[in-house]
């Protein structure tokens, strides 16, 4: 088949799937039997991970009604515990809204502890230099193609976990709030237009940095600097792909014990989200639940003179336009008792 005639059949046969995934959703058929297109139809959610007072060792995926959680698992035993592996089934955000809106009853937030909202995921990926506030902070020209680098998906932690600083191996650990795109379906070798269809929604979060780990310590390479465990704190929740106009005009603000350090909006970002979704999915397969940190504006503390950095006690809120705030503290990392 020559490449036109095959681009042309499949999107005749991409129509062809959302026309019959549209006559299906009206006739309520097995899910398994749907193809679902894309996971950005409207959803209007806040999706979370908690865990329960009385059983603190078991993380489960629901969202927010009002201050209540709903339990995905409670509302449909055939689904998964976790997120990521909901995210795993066929139309599994269809799905969702379904249980959604049979409005099932939920749980008051005091009964529960919000944890990261996604984890165990495939991969956490950065985008460096992305704001061109950012650049003009360090006098750089904006990168030409995306600067891109990974921390590990195991140093997630959530709206209630703190940050723990190794403080005998650094004293420069930095902050730099993000807007985080959450994956919702697998995608590889797309075009930047369609990388929407594939987002599942944003969070906030932040790209906890050591400096010198990621400058010096390791001849040049971010990965032991973006990667201590807990570097990366997110949440509180996802906000649905659906609720945010466009994820590229929204503030952007990070605050140090009540000070203000960054403040700025999404609109400085250099290379926008679907630009950056297709580079990565031209080299790779992004799965469902894979995050992308986006960048990080100016102000961060490494470029303030004199140089600040994060130091235990301190409390960090980094807030996000439509999307919410994240409240973390930062301890001493041998400091016990404090998940
Ligand atoms: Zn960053």
């Amino acid at each position: 088949m020559t490449g036109s005639v095959w681009a042309f059949s499949r999107a005749l046969s991409s129509i062809k799937t959302r026309l019959i995934s549209k006559e299906l959703a009206n006739i309520c058929v097995p899910f398994s039997a749907v193809r679902c297109f894309s996971v950005t139809q409207a959803r209007n959610m806040k999706l979370v991970q908690f865990t329960y007072n009385t059983k603190p060792d078991e993380v489960r995926a629901g969202y927010m009604e009002g201050d209540d959680v709903v339990d995905l698992n409670k509302a449909d035993g055939s689904l998964p515990l976790k997120l990521v592996d909901i995210l795993k089934l066929d139309c599994a955000v269809e799905r969702i809204a379904q249980i959604k809106a049979k409005k099932p009853q939920g749980v008051p937030l005091s009964g529960v502890r919000l944890e990261a909202p996604i984890t165990n995921q495939d991969k956490v990926i950065g985008v460096g230099l992305n704001y061109l506030d950012h650049c003009k902070e360090q006098n750089l020209t904006p990168p030409e193609v995306p600067m891109i680098f990974s921390k590990f998906s195991s140093v997630i932690i959530g709206p209630n976990d703190a940050v723990k600083l190794r403080t005998e191996i650094t004293q420069s650990v930095d902050w730099e709030v993000e807007l985080a795109v959450v994956i919702g379906k697998e995608c590889t070798m797309i075009d930047a237009k369609d990388a929407y269809n594939y987002v599942l929604g944003y969070t906030v979060a932040q790209d906890i940095s050591a400096r010198d780990w990621q400058k010096k310590k390791n001849s040049g390479q971010f990965i032991l600097g973006k990667s201590m465990d807990t570097f990366c704190p997110i949440g509180p929740w996802i906000v649905t792909a659906d609720e945010i106009k466009d994820p590229q005009c929204l503030d952007i603000k990070c605050t140090l014990n009540s000070v203000v350090k960054q403040n700025s909006n999404t609109c400085q970002l250099i290379h926008k989200i679907p630009d950056v979704i297709a580079r990565l999915a031209s080299v790779m397969t992004l799965y469902p639940g894979d995050i992308i940190l986006s960048g990080t504006p100016g102000g961060v503390g490494m470029h303030r003179n004199p140089p600040e950095f994060l130091k235990p006690g301190d409390k960090l809120i980094s807030e996000i336009q439509s999307i919410g705030t994240l409240e973390t503290r930062v301890v001493k990392f041998d400091q016990c008792g404090c998940k």
